[in-house]
């Protein structure tokens, strides 16, 4: 009895321990998990003889510029601390891809909601932080008209960035890009444009991607067809301020994904929404319905909507093993958008939200913000991974 009970007490305190190891672990560093709920597979692919090719993909989401962030400093623009916390995770990154969700030109006043117009400066700060290719269709991409879209595809071209989903010449649309001797396709597509479509002439509507099934699925088997290792599809859809998917968004999510999409990037809601593995033979394919917001005005503040201040960066292994092409981890950085008034402006910068709730940024941030910032970063583990 004595020895039962002695064994019954260790056993607890084990267990005590463990959970405790668990539970510092989630708090510790950017959650990781080879997979949602499917178990690496690469031994059952016939991988032992083969090659094995990785590379890593960093996603987010919306990149916005409301009226508040487009002030000047000293008579000029100034992104240039926008990323400044998060570059080492995107310049970390074979590949890094965004939304950009506004548009650039001066044919137009530069304005925030509702027409978007952000000054070209703006682009070179995205270039800065390390992205490298950006999806350019959205329900603001006509905000601006016809030179709005042609000078955004314009200033990203000479910046160095792709951009993806609208268009100055007509194509297939498909961006390739090869790292690590793995072929990815990028496709981008809008549900709409704010009613702004008439603003292109008839013959003129190729330059934007609609969220159009037929044209979706004809473009991903063309990717496949063509030779892509890895179909990373945008998709700009679903509800603003929704947490959930709507069943529209789940329903094209999982048809992409049988079309032959390895990635699905959701974006438009402003709010994080759940992420899913989905298993197609070998191979693991990943989908998030939303993205969220990276960098916007959008907070508790202004929009009465604390998700909105809540973004994430998500780093997937893309592992790519003979004819097998699976999604073999998948790594979170949840962000927090912080702002504050700094000479003549407001400052804006995006903070991983663990370190900056660790206090290991140099920033002298108050109790009350490290609080609002830790229970980002939980709440949007939680959202993502589809336990809250
Ligand atoms: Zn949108």
């Amino acid at each position: 009895m004595h020895r039962f009970k002695t064994w019954w007490i260790a056993l607890t305190a084990l267990t005590v321990f463990v959970a405790f190891c668990i539970g510092l672990s989630v708090l510790k560093r950017p959650v990781t998990f080879a997979s949602l709920d499917v178990v690496d597979d690469s031994s059952q692919a016939g991988s032992s003889l083969q090659e094995t090719q990785e590379m890593t993909l960093l996603a987010t989401g919306d990149i916005m510029y409301h009226s508040t962030q487009i002030l000047k400093t000293n008579g000029s623009y100034d992104f240039e601390d926008n990323f400044k916390y998060v570059s080492s995770y995107i310049q970390n990154a074979d590949l890094a891809v965004a939304n950009f969700e506004s548009t650039t030109t001066t044919a137009y006043p530069y304005s925030g909601y509702p027409q978007f117009n952000t000054p070209k400066e703006a682009v070179a700060s995205i270039k800065n932080a390390g992205f490298d290719v950006v999806s350019t269709v959205n329900n603001h991409s006509l905000d601006t008209g016809k030179a709005g879209l042609l000078g955004t595809l314009q200033a990203f071209q000479e910046a160095g960035v792709s951009t993806v989903g609208t268009m100055s010449s007509r194509g297939d649309g498909i961006v390739w890009k090869e790292v690590n001797g793995i072929t990815i396709a990028f496709l981008a597509y809008s549900y709409g444009f704010n009613g702004l479509l008439e603003r292109l002439d008839e013959d003129e509507r190729w330059m934007v991607n609609a969220l159009d099934e037929v044209k979706i699925e004809a473009d991903i088997r063309l990717t496949k067809k063509q030779g892509a290792d890895f179909t990373v599809v945008f998709a700009h859809w679903g509800q603003e301020y929704r947490t959930e998917p709507t069943i529209d968004q789940e329903e094209l999510a999982h048809k992409m994904v049988n079309w032959g999409a390895n990635v699905v990037l959701g974006s438009h809601p402003h709010v994080i929404e759940r992420s899913e593995m989905i298993k197609v033979e070998d191979e693991q394919r990943y989908i998030i319905y939303s993205l969220g917001n990276f960098i916007s005005d959008q907070r508790l503040e202004s929009v009465n909507d604390i998700n909105t201040e809540r973004g994430v960066m998500v780093e997937l292994t893309l592992r790519k093993t003979g004819s097998v092409n699976t999604v073999s981890a998948v790594t979170l950085i949840p962000t927090w958008v912080y702002k504050y008034s700094c000479p003549g402006r407001y400052c804006y910068q995006v903070l991983p939200a663990l370190a900056a709730a660790e206090g290991s940024l140099d920033l002298n941030l108050s109790e009350s913000l490290l609080k609002r910032i830790r229970s980002a970063y939980t709440e949007t583990v939680k959202r993502i991974k589809g336990t809250s």
